[in-house]
């Protein structure tokens, strides 16, 4: 169902105020009055409409129904994304969504397996659509300053070197979306966004909806799993407080059932992550989606395979770019079977993850199967 007379009032009301906006800033990016903006500081990541043309509640822009077509949040939008994307909506046992296969992925380009947070195979992929004319820019995640505060900014990417320096997981939310206008003046027309589910549904909900040329323009989505991000005050006041470990003094992280910190002087510091909830970031607390379901590909470090990336390829444009990357020998593939371990924990946490939706708000979401784990 297209939501035709749907505005900002009914975004505002339905979503923002909620508890189902991720912060994703979608309706930001489409919107062509310029009206909305992006609140990222103290950990609130929302977007608002600005007090000239109607308030926060409210737009005067009332024929314009931009921000609703693009929601991934929005009413019925998995079903919607879905039917769009795949020909069929998700059924009960396709618990980590539409797929066409699972493999376990690795570049083999040692430079970026170096910085490739788990198979350095997002960042291959970017490096290959990139240097292939596939694509023109790419959003992603980089670094406020240097990079040692570990405060992250929604970065273009437009070649090797900007993937290299922007590749690896920080686990504080970027709405890497918001690049898009830096991408759009640099004239850029074939974008491939990367983000987690509640990013990574963006283009869909915007190209089933019918949201205009932004829709058109980013044409590969590179999704993360994701079950949380976290506020960035975890670092003061968990990772400092209890563990006297200061932000500039770590140089990797990852999350492996703990929060892992690898520092400087070369120590390494586990932080169970029961004591990291209490900084669960408020728009990941109703988030139904772990596996990025609406992506071409998504990517993940879960796993028996450390250094390898857990790939789902979603679309035949996933699939085609993967056989074409190791055709050209830049990236090892092997079957996900050979993980099963690894497999049964992504429908665990995508079972999970379903589970935190709001009985509430559209059903869809909600829907897991009834016997496996
Ligand atoms: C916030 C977050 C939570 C995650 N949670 C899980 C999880 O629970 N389970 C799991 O299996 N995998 C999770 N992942 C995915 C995992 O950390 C890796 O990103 C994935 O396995 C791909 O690895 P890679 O080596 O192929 O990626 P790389 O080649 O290292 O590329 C990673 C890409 O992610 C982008 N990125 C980094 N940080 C962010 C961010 N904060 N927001 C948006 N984009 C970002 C980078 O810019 C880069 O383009 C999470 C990732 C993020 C960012
Ligand atoms: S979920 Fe995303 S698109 Fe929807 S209201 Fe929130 S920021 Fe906007
Ligand atoms: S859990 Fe991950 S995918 Fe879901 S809203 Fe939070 S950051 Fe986005």
């Amino acid at each position: 169902m297209a939501p035709e007379k749907l505005h900002w009032k009914e975004l505002y009301k339905q979503v923002v105020t909620s508890g189902l906006c991720t912060g994703c800033a979608a309706c930001v990016i489409v919107c062509p009055h310029d009206v909305l903006d992006y609140d990222a500081s103290e950990g609130r990541y929302k977007p608002f409409h600005l007090d000239i043309d109607g308030g926060a509640a409210d737009c005067t822009h009332t024929s314009c129904t931009m921000c609703t077509r693009a929601c991934p949040r929005f009413q019925s939008w998995e079903t919607e994304i879905d039917t769009h994307r795949f020909g069929a909506e998700r059924s009960d046992d396709q618990v980590f969504g539409h797929s066409i296969e699972v493999v376990l992925a690795r570049t083999t380009d040692t430079q970026l397996a170096e910085v490739g947070q788990d198979g350095g195979f997002v960042s291959a992929l970017l490096t290959y659509a990139l240097e292939n004319d596939i694509i023109d820019a790419a959003l992603v995640s980089g670094f406020e300053g240097d990079g040692s505060g570990w405060q992250t900014k929604p970065m273009v990417v437009r070649n090797r070197a900007e993937v290299e320096a922007t590749a690896g997981s920080r686990y504080t939310y970027c709405a890497n979306t918001l690049a898009y206008a830096e991408a759009i003046e640099g004239g850029a027309e074939r974008i491939a966004l990367v983000g987690m589910g509640c990013q990574a549904s963006a283009p869909g909900a915007m190209q089933a909806r019918k949201a205009g040329k932004v829709a058109r323009r980013l044409g590969l989505t590179i999704g993360l799993l994701c079950s949380k991000t976290f506020d960035d005050a975890i670092f003061e006041e968990l990772f400092e407080a209890k563990y006297q470990v200061k932000r500039e003094d770590i140089v990797k992280m990852n999350i492996k059932g703990v929060f892992q910190l690898w520092l400087r002087d070369g120590s390494y510091v586990e932080v169970p992550l029961k004591e990291c909830h209490a900084w669960t970031r408020e728009g990941c607390k109703a988030c139904p989606d772990f596996a990025a379901e609406h992506a071409d590909i998504s990517c993940g470090g879960i796993g028996t395979f450390s250094d390898w990336t857990m790939t789902i390829v979603r679309t035949e444009q996933g699939a085609n770019l993967l056989n074409a990357m190791k055709d050209a020998g830049l990236v090892e593939i092997k079957p996900g079977d050979e993980d099963p371990a690894g497999i049964e924990l992504l429908r665990k946490l995508a079972k999970l993850s379903r589970k935190r939706w709001p009985e509430t708000a559209d059903p869809g979401p909600r829907r897991i199967p009834v016997t496996s784990a």
